[in-house]
């Protein structure tokens, strides 16, 4: 049996991400990766391609989305996983969450315009396609049109956390996000805590009904990932873990591979999802 080597977060061009998913797979089956899920922002769009499109390939591909949830003013990722991808009350939010970005993208434009950068809405459009519209977007567009030099600059100096063309977009309390996720038969993961959070506020999202944090993720130091562990362990949580990869890059190829968690973590994914369907079957 070959050894498992498992991505479980991967965006596509349905949201952020640069390749269309069955050329993402090809890439990952390529780096050595055996099962991988794909994570857009708000969207189920490659589904159910993408899995037949792995299975092809002998890739499992786990149905995965990445929502965006508020605890005040500040925003925590959490990844679902295992969703019926045709789930019509999911798809539906997945649908509102799309269109408030489309609502926040064109609010950004208009205060870029303000601060004198002639930026055109139709521009951004151009870079999403009929994806979930996303920062990334706005920063590859202006960087195309030559309206700021690089792409960080504009996360830096405009459109990130704080900057003068920042706009919040809607987003569920983290508790409704995770009950959201549950509803499509899916578990609940908080993407990333070391890129935003204190051990504070990963304990109180713990009691939103997280069933696991992604502890490899490339902003985690060896550290981190150890900590993190400690922390799945004391609360009896799942372990996750992920490239994150967006494509675009200068260093894809590094990081394609590279970031990956190993089959016991999928199996205990899976194990958990049976014990909830048996239970539930038997109080039936
Ligand atoms: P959005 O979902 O539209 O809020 O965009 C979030 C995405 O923008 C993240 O997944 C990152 O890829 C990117 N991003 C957010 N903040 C920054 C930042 N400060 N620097 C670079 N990229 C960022
Ligand atoms: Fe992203
Ligand atoms: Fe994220
Ligand atoms: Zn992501």
């Amino acid at each position: 049996m070959t050894n498992v080597k498992a991505d479980l977060h991967m965006h596509t061009n349905r949201s952020d991400g640069i390749f269309p998913p069955d050329e993402l797979i090809q890439k990952a089956h390529r780096k050595g990766i055996t099962t991988l899920s794909i994570t857009d922002h708000d969207s189920l769009d490659a589904f159910p391609n993408a899995v037949k499109f792995g299975a092809a390939l002998n890739v499992e591909v786990i149905p995965g989305v990445e929502l965006s949830a508020n605890v005040d003013a500040k925003e925590v990722h959490i990844l679902g996983y295992f969703l019926d991808f045709t789930n019509e009350h999911l798809l539906e939010y997945l649908k509102f969450f799309r269109e408030e970005r489309k609502k926040r993208a064109i609010r950004i434009v208009e205060k870029l315009n303000r601060l004198q950068i002639p930026l055109t809405f139709e521009s951004v459009l151009r870079k999403s396609g009929s994806g979930a519209i996303g920062r990334p977007h706005i920063a590859m567009a202006l960087v195309e049109e030559g309206l700021v030099n690089d792409y960080q600059t504009v996360f830096d100096k405009y459109i990130g956390f704080g900057c003068p063309a920042y706009e919040k977009k809607f987003n569920l309390p983290p508790v409704e996000a995770c009950a959201l996720i549950a509803s499509a038969g899916g578990l609940s993961f908080l993407a990333h805590p070391g890129r935003s959070m204190d051990d504070e506020l990963l304990k109180m999202l713990i009691k939103s009904g997280l069933d696991g944090i992604e502890v490899v993720h490339p902003s985690h130091s060896e550290n981190l990932v150890t900590h993190y562990r400690g922390i799945v362990t004391q609360y009896f949580l799942l372990e996750s873990g992920g490239s994150d990869f967006h494509g675009g890059k200068r260093n894809d190829d590094e990081i394609l591979g590279s970031f990956c968690v190993d089959g016991s973590c999928v199996d205990a994914m899976k194990r958990r999802l049976f014990n909830q369907h048996s239970s539930r079957s038997s109080l039936q």
